[in-house]
């Protein structure tokens, strides 16, 4: 059997060839899977009758099947979706009531070995990655479940995408090129994955970058992240230089604000001189309680006198707003479990 979502028009094609049928059932078929999103070969309307039954002997919409699905107050909603062999990972849809931006937040991998000390993800430890099919799996998940269209991506969900990034760079160019997302409208996540960053430079990549970098020093960097030993911040540094002058592009750099950890005032200024030749904004993310520590978020007052320093360094900030807590939905909280057992 084989699965339509996830193939280009190219491929759609070869099918509609080998089935004796013209390049425009292809095209209707793709407008079906990516704009339309049904979720079977029957709700193809514009196919003639016996040119759907010949479709369904051969192939099938999709083999992703959602688990569950949790509705937050803010609208947030959180899906647990289910792949054939059994592995679920988690996806969620935020929207902005100022906005028309619809948001998903994907997962690269199940699970993540990276293992940040304030991450639920981690703590469940790697199982394996993502092929690019399952990744947009999940964006056509939420479009056939709400019948809405994504129009921004981040891969900020479970995993580290630049350790699967040939499935992840795939991904990108189905949501370039099948979804008409721009690259602009999609962000990649990192924990500081030096070789992937280089990549990513060599190949003058247009989304943007985010690295989730924490701490401005190795010393305290390496109590959170253990990736600090692999890959040190005066590396992660040249590599980022690197990265912004041969894309032209400005990086986001994440900050997790930790309370008496690393959100006092000499921290943030340590944090400013860092990042003083670096074009960047920044993105401070208050903690999200997860059960696995016991880290305390700052006080507004705290979180907005660290903002000050930074923007007085004459740098764009921002505060992550928290979206979907209530349903365990926000950054850091994903498990990928059923019930979160
Ligand atoms: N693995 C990638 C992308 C997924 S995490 C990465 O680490 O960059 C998305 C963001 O949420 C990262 O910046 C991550 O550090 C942050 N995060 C993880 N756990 C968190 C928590 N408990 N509270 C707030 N942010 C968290
Ligand atoms: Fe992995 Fe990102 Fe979680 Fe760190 S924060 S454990 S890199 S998913």
């Amino acid at each position: 059997m084989i699965t339509l979502s996830g193939m280009t028009l190219d491929e759609l094609e070869k099918l509609t060839e080998s089935m004796k049928a013209t390049k425009f059932r292809a095209k209707q078929i793709h407008n079906w899977i990516y704009a339309k999103s049904v979720s079977s070969v029957d709700e193809m309307t514009n196919l003639s009758k016996d040119f759907r039954e010949r479709l369904k002997q051969i192939a099938k919409v999709t083999d992703t099947k959602i688990k569950t699905k949790q509705v937050s107050s803010d609208g947030t909603i959180k899906y647990l979706v289910e792949y054939p062999d059994g592995e679920c990972v988690e996806t969620v849809l935020m929207r902005f009531d100022n906005r028309a931006n619809l948001t998903a937040c994907v997962s690269s991998q199940v699970g993540c070995a990276v293992n940040c000390s304030f991450c639920a993800t981690g703590k469940g430890g790697f199982k394996r990655n993502l092929t690019s099919s399952e990744i947009i799996e999940q964006v056509l998940t939420i479009q056939r479940d709400t019948g809405l269209k994504v129009t921004n991506i981040v891969f900020m969900g479970q995993g580290e995408p630049l350790l699967n990034l040939d499935n992840v760079l795939n991904a990108l160019d189905i949501f370039n090129n099948d979804f008409q997302i721009g690259a602009r409208r999609i962000t990649i996540s990192t924990s500081g994955i030096i070789p992937g960053i280089l990549k990513l430079a060599d190949l003058q990549l247009q989304s943007t970058l985010a690295i989730s970098l924490h701490a401005p020093n190795h010393e305290l960097r390496k109590e959170i992240m253990p990736i600090e030993n692999r890959y040190p911040l005066t590396e992660l540094k040249k590599a980022l230089i690197n990265y912004i002058e041969k894309t032209g592009r400005r990086i986001t750099i994440e900050y997790i604000l930790i309370h008496g950890f690393n959100d006092t005032v000499s921290v943030a200024k340590e944090l400013a001189y860092f990042l003083k030749d670096l074009k960047c904004n920044i993105n401070l993310i208050p903690y999200n309680s997860v059960k696995e520590n016991d880290y305390k978020k700052p006080s507004n007052g705290d979180i907005m006198k660290f903002k000050y320093l930074l923007e007085h360094s004459g740098k764009k900030v921002t505060v992550r707003l928290e979206r979907g807590a209530d349903i365990d939905a926000a950054c850091g909280q994903l498990r990928g479990r059923y019930n979160n057992e």
